[in-house]
């Protein structure tokens, strides 16, 4: 059972100039046998750190760390059963690809029938066969990053720790090689932790998230339930291109009111909110959940709202439309057909089934 469990992780790093620097804070998860998470948020948000007290790169300042059924906070590196694969891939340069392939497992005094042959199953995995005498200088950025990944394979180990091993790669390797770690994840059934700053890798090869800001855990979902139900604005902004719309708006009798419009609540919504009745709410809405009046769903038929056009962007299959709703600009995404004009007045309606309702004190979920 390759399960990773942290308990109440706190990381603290002390430096000369910024004195004592929480980088992690009060974290907590379970990860499944053979599950596939992603640790994902901006730069600076501890998921390096977080997967690097996991490898035991790192020590934590307090709080427990379980590895399958170990306690590993004492345990050196290489005695966790991990494996992890850089973002620059760290290959030996001298070697051939069946030299840094079969590094590791020689430092550990393997037999050598044993190592040929976990070699040559890792490299007929990843399509390496034919290119294990080369050096890593004569192998394409993806191909390197196939024997960065093969370098772990050979190890066996219980738990694969992947950090942003896509972000040298250009966009188009970057998708390929998405979909390969995806079949690879299947065919091993290995539990996998995978730190990235991109929503959409995250997004696509993630069986969970976890999404983090400042040190600190903000959900932990599947992809579909953080983009449908974001525990808090910073995770309904964080994930989905382009961010989720904010409205500043206020509940009263049933309705949420924003400048130019009225709309009635939902049942759900009402219940949800009785506690906000006369107050300012932040209201959120995907940019595909706002249409153009003529392609509007009959469901979206009672949420209408009157905005000047500032920006249209044709994107081809879509168009991108902005307008203001008081002090904030809207997103949006509307079928590629929609007339709009900079300038033009133009009727927006919003899929009342997809609102969602924020405190704007604390920024959590409220509905
Ligand atoms: P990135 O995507 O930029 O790699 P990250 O989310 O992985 O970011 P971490 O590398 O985990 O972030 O760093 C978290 C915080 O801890 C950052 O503010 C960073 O500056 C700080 N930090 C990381 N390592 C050290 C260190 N050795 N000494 C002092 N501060 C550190």
């Amino acid at each position: 059972m390759a399960r990773v469990v942290f308990q109440n992780i706190r990381k603290e790093y002390v430096d000369d100039k910024k004195g004592t620097f929480t980088a992690v804070e009060n974290s907590n998860f379970v990860i499944e046998d053979r599950e596939f998470v992603v640790f994902v948020g901006p730069s600076g948000c501890g998921k390096t750190t977080s997967l690097r007290m996991i490898a035991g790169l790192e020590r934590q300042t307090s709080g427990d760390i379980y590895i399958g059924d170990r306690l590993v906070n004492q345990m050196h590196p290489k005695d966790r059963d991990i494996a992890m694969v850089f973002q620059d891939y760290a290959l030996y340069p001298h070697m051939t690809i069946e030299e840094n392939l079969s590094f590791g497992l020689k430092n550990l005094k393997r037999p050598k029938d044993e190592i040929q042959r976990k070699v040559k199953e890792a490299s007929s995995i990843l399509g390496l066969t034919d290119m294990l005498d080369r050096k890593p200088r004569e192998l394409s950025g993806g191909q390197r990053q196939r024997v960065a990944v093969g370098r772990a394979i050979v190890r066996d180990p219980q738990v694969f720790l992947f950090d942003e091993p896509l972000s040298n790669l250009d966009a188009k390797l970057r998708i390929q090689m998405r979909v390969e770690l995806a079949e690879l994840h299947k065919r091993l059934g290995a539990t996998i932790v995978y730190v990235t700053h991109d929503q959409v890798e995250a997004m696509t090869l993630g069986e969970r998230i976890v999404v983090m800001n400042q040190g600190r855990i903000q959900q932990i979902a599947s992809p579909t339930e953080l983009y449908n139900r974001p525990s808090n604005m910073f995770v309904a902004g964080f994930i989905g291109s382009p961010a989720m719309n904010f409205m500043d708006a206020r509940i009263e009798r049933g309705h949420v009111h924003v400048e130019g419009a009225s709309f009635a609540l939902t049942d759900a919504a009402v219940r949800g909110l009785k506690a906000y009745e006369g107050k300012s709410i932040i209201l959120g809405v995907r940019p595909e959940n706002i249409y153009g009046e003529e392609y509007a769903p009959p469901a979206a038929s009672a949420y209408r709202l009157n905005a000047v056009v500032q920006v249209v962007e044709n994107l081809g299959a879509e168009n991108l439309v902005y307008f203001r709703v008081g002090q904030r600009m809207v997103t949006a995404r509307v079928h590629p057909e929609t007339t709009a004009q900079v300038g033009q007045a133009k009727l927006f309606a919003f899929d009342g089934g997809k609102l969602n309702f924020f405190d704007p004190a604390t920024e959590e979920r409220i509905v």
